[in-house]
């Protein structure tokens, strides 16, 4: 059976994480984070881990062969449908999915327009749990007790990459090298642009309606 493949596209801080959640929960996709999987090796404290961590830490992209080295260890999309969180984040990565990974998968891209002013202030409030991985923001969403995770009670981190610094060069990587993915998709006529400057419900709505349409 064809599966169908959920690319979720917009800037670092656009909400792709706290949505892919819920999509998670209410249509059974499998989420696949590469951001996630990174800090997983990071965490590891290998070799690789190391290397990977100064690209992070810089707000530069990991190399795309190592990239598809990673999803491959961790994908079955033959199998699987799948919630795609920041990959494809480059040309290149958008035409591996395409020629190496998808395999006649349907594909459905939904790009979260927001402000980037908006975005790097969410950002420098970000508050990320090291397991479960559920989001937060000091301001907008905070956790109910302490830094403490709602879910699992471990002590919430601010994730390094996550200061002004590194945000802007992260902001300035996105327009230069992932919003032309914008264009990839569009020409094949598979994107779709929410407001994510909206509350949480109804952006949630929206990919929910996208998702049932397609
Ligand atoms: P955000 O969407 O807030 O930037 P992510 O967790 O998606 O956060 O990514 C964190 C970092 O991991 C990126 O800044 C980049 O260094 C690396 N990364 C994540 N996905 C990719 C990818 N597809 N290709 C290359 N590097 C990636």
């Amino acid at each position: 059976m064809k599966q169908k493949q959920v690319i979720l596209f917009g800037a670092p801080g656009a909400g792709k994480g706290s949505q892919a959640k819920y999509l998670v929960k209410e249509f059974g996709f499998k989420h696949l984070s590469t951001g996630d999987i990174l800090r997983a090796e990071v965490k590891k404290g290998t070799e690789l881990g190391k290397r990977i961590a100064i690209k992070i830490d810089k707000g530069e992209l990991v190399n795309d062969q190592l990239i598809l080295e990673l999803l491959k260890a961790n994908l079955d999309l033959q199998q699987d449908s799948y919630i795609f969180d920041g990959y494809p984040r480059n040309i290149a990565q958008a035409e591996t999915l395409c020629k190496e990974l998808l395999h006649g998968s349907d594909v459905v891209a939904i790009y979260f327009e927001i402000d980037v002013q908006v975005l790097v202030e969410r950002i420098v409030n970000r508050l990320v749990c090291p397991d479960c991985q559920a989001i937060y923001n000091r301001v907008s969403h905070p956790p109910k007790v302490g830094l403490i995770c709602d879910y699992c009670s471990s002590p919430l981190y601010q994730r390094p990459d996550d200061n002004e610094e590194t945000v802007i060069n992260r902001m300035k990587l996105f327009h230069e090298v992932t919003s032309p993915v914008l264009n990839f998709f569009k020409e094949r006529g598979k994107l779709h642009v929410v407001d994510a400057s909206q509350d949480f419900d109804n952006i949630r709505a929206e990919i929910r309606s996208i998702i049932e349409s397609v």
